[in-house]
């Protein structure tokens, strides 16, 4: 087990890396915990949980909603949560978003424990202390920014997770890579430890430094001024994809992500080599790297984008693996470029 607090703007999360998942009872949490739990995960795990009080959700992106809040309102009412109470978001990022916000607005906030168990969760939405849940057809647009007062990563989880979610997970890995260290992402660009982390072996280190790259990156601007901002690398076109051709999150990052990198490559600021060695990558962990959509259909929506200001939207470009940086671009300027580089020839 190991152990380190981190020391946010607006607090403190003791972050744990610890094997819970063998245990018989998640005995460490006080008897007014109560625990919201993805349907799937308690499945499989209800032993964990069997002693304390549970509130089991069906993680689909549909949950994400008001209304679904609101019941989760209803069910602390029922059950007696208040100030004290510990929140205990147990599940992947769905779950871990839905316990967030439930979990900060309930009584203006209570206490939060979260334990992904998902990939994607573990290196990404656990972390940061971002929730949200989608309105009107727009991802994760109410929401707060809260830290959880603990986070246990616990790597086993993840060898009963599906492969389709594990190369949903490794989407932000290999975002988190490309965004700060290049030799991380040398380590990962391996067949066989690609062969490993399909069966669910991941290796503890290595998250432990993808997780370290969110929260110093976090920890640097908590509240989304700039350097957050690289964060949504692939994410401004990714979304647009995810919406329209219906495919996960993490599928349409990667297609996100080699686009961004393409147009970078045409307006100059990164090689071709670059762009092949991150398209081998994507590759190597089974995930797309071109859409079907017609750019067109793309460009149409970049006007709704959560990022944009004005007649300016704010891009995540790249120089090289570990060096990339946002900037503020003329939407019109923006979708010339990408009609250069991606218009079908007939
Ligand atoms: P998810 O929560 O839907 O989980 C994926 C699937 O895996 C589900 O079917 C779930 O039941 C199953 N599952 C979870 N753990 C399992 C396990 N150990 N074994 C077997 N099955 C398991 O999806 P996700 O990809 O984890 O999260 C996606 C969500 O995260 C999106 O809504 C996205 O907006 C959000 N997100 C939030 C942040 C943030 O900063 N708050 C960042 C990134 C993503
Ligand atoms: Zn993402």
């Amino acid at each position: 087990m190991s152990s380190e607090i981190i020391k946010w703007t607006s607090g403190e999360t003791r972050l744990v890396f610890e094997n819970i998942s063998d245990k018989k009872d998640l005995n460490f949490l006080p008897d007014n915990a109560i625990i919201i739990i993805d349907q799937n995960v308690y499945a499989i795990y209800q032993h964990l949980v069997k002693n304390h009080k549970v509130l089991l959700v069906n993680a689909t992106e549909s949950i994400k909603s008001l209304e679904s809040i609101q019941n989760i309102y209803r069910k602390f009412l029922e059950s007696g949560v208040d100030k004290s109470s510990v929140i205990v978001g147990m599940g992947g990022g769905i779950t871990c978003d839905i316990a967030g916000f439930a979990s900060a607005t309930f009584y203006r906030g209570t206490r939060l424990v979260l334990v992904p168990t998902t990939l994607l969760a573990m290196a990404d939405a656990a972390i940061g202390g971002k929730n949200g849940v989608n309105f009107e057809n727009h991802k994760n647009i109410i929401g707060t920014i809260r830290q959880p007062e603990k986070i246990i990563i616990d790597t086993e989880f993840l060898r009963t997770l599906p492969e389709d979610e594990i190369r949903n997970g490794m989407a932000e890995v290999i975002k988190q890579c490309i965004i700060s260290e290049e030799e991380l992402f040398n380590k990962i660009d391996n067949p066989g430890m690609a062969e490993n982390i399909f069966k669910g072996i991941f290796p503890e280190d290595l998250l432990k430094r993808v997780v370290h790259i969110k929260t110093e990156i976090v920890k640097a601007d908590e509240f989304e001024n700039s350097r957050r901002r690289a964060l949504n690398f692939g994410h401004t076109l990714g979304h647009i994809i995810e919406l329209k051709q219906g495919i996960k999150h993490g599928e349409s990052v990667a297609i996100g992500m080699m686009m961004s990198l393409k147009l970078s490559a045409h307006m100059g600021k990164c090689s071709h080599d670059t762009c092949l060695r991150v398209n081998n990558l994507l590759r190597l962990y089974n995930l797309p790297v071109e859409t079907f959509l017609d750019i067109s259909e793309i460009v149409s929506l970049l006007e709704f984008d959560k990022k944009k200001t004005g007649n300016n939207i704010q891009f995540v470009f790249v120089n090289d693996i570990g060096k990339v940086y946002d900037e503020p671009i003329a939407i019109d300027i923006l979708i010339k470029s990408l009609l250069e580089v991606f218009a079908r020839q007939v």
